[in-house]
């Protein structure tokens, strides 16, 4: 018998028939003879809605009554989902994050799961029921009710299955799998049958938005097999999992983070040590600069992501550096492994972009990737220039 946990997004559980047909990929699972742990998110845009409602009271609610108030979508989810499936003919009992034992940091709205006491979820399994537990929830040790960050249920969902030694954790969207490109914008994309975490995780951190990249780390680290498929069709979805790939040099997929904000300071003295220490200072914020450079003038520029924005300008205030902000380019990067082994590959990337009149700003190279910041409304077009270069270069 095998251990299964299947989580199922907001579209997943969006409707009634939505809901009915993620219940019966559950039974069906259940009926082949295994346990089976469901994990959801909140409905459709519920969470959304919810922080508007939130906002409507006031500018600044108290952190740990506006987790109070989110955690409240998943859990309408975890009872219909458990009804779906009773309704179904299975034995279903939902449970909310701290009756399954999740306990985590107390940061709200942005909590690491630290532990999980898996008793509760044992006993019922065991019992024969399929455990439906909500996603994107847990408890800090003073018993408050804490979220885990936007698009957390993923963590919930390898946590669980890392900490119940489960033999799969199957991730379902309203996307096949994990392709070479949005295939959204870019209509010959290929779909993966495997990937490794490392690249995953890239992917993840460079704008794709599958997966949490937060879990992908998460299901590395206690070498959980990910699993991303369709909660729609049938199809084959993608793994994620260690040394999927051979150790040959290629490229694996293409991604664009529209959210970028780009940054040119002046008077910091690299010679110095200034920016050492200013880099040092970013990172204690939790903010990692990329596409760090210096141009002629001996201007630094950076590029961050638009959430650190308030942050970043509070650290360079302190500091009574001349900034400039530019909120207008989108990132988009290439990955893969050994990429340097491709003698002219940065050529290659350059040749696309310069045929579709694309001009380009910063760019980066290593091992893992290739990035370059265009105008973010050339994104687009962007993404499927690099995305000529990834096929021309993809193991398949
Ligand atoms: N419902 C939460 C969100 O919208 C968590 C999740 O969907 O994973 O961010
Ligand atoms: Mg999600």
């Amino acid at each position: 018998m095998s251990l299964i946990v299947q989580k199922f997004g907001g579209s997943s559980v969006r409707d009634k028939e939505r809901l009915y047909r993620a219940a019966q990929r559950a039974v069906d699972t259940y009926q082949k003879g295994n346990q089976v742990v469901v994990v959801v998110s909140a409905q459709g845009n519920t969470t959304d809605s919810l922080i508007k409602k939130a906002q409507e009271i006031g500018d600044t609610p108290p952190g740990r009554e506006m987790d109070v108030l989110l955690s409240t979508g998943e859990q309408i989810s975890m009872a219909l989902m458990a009804m779906a499936i009773s309704g179904l003919g299975c034995p279903a009992i939902s449970l909310t994050g701290w009756q399954a034992g999740i306990k985590t940091c107390e940061t709200h709205q942005n909590a690491r799961i630290r532990h999980i006491d898996t008793t509760r979820i044992r006993e019922e399994l065991a019992k024969g029921n399929i455990v439906v537990v909500a996603g994107f929830q847990g408890i800090d040790e003073q018993e408050n009710i804490t979220t885990l960050g936007r698009g957390g249920s993923d963590s919930t969902a390898v946590a669980l299955a890392e900490a119940l030694l489960a033999d799969r954790c199957q991730i379902f969207t309203d996307v096949e799998g994990i392709y070479t490109a949005d295939p959204q914008v870019v209509e010959e994309a290929v779909k993966l049958t495997s990937i490794s975490y490392d690249e995953m995780l890239k992917l993840a951190s460079m704008g794709a938005k599958v997966l949490h990249d937060r879990s992908v780390a998460m299901a590395r680290r206690g070498n959980v097999v990910l699993e991303v498929l369709s909660s729609i069709t049938e199809s084959e979805g993608t793994v994620v999992q260690e040394n999927s790939n051979s150790a040959a040099p290629h490229l694996q997929g293409v991604t664009a983070d529209r959210t970028v904000v780009r940054y040119c300071i002046k008077g910091l003295n690299r010679e110095s040590g200034g920016l050492y220490t200013f880099i040092e200072e970013l990172a204690q914020a939790g903010i990692r600069p990329d596409l760090l450079g210096q141009n002629e003038e001996g201007e630094i520029f950076f590029t961050a992501a638009h959430s650190k924005r308030e942050e970043i300008n509070r650290i360079l205030k302190k500091r009574r550096l001349h900034i400039k902000e530019e909120d207008i380019w989108a990132k988009i990067t290439a990955v893969g492994q050994q990429l340097t082994a491709f003698p002219k590959l940065k050529k290659e990337f350059f040749e696309v972009l310069h045929e579709a009149e694309i001009p380009w700003e910063d760019s980066w190279m290593e091992e893992d990737r290739f990035s370059v910041l265009v105008l973010r409304e050339r994104a687009n077009d962007a993404v499927h220039a690099l995305h000529q270069v990834v096929l021309r270069h993809h193991l398949k």
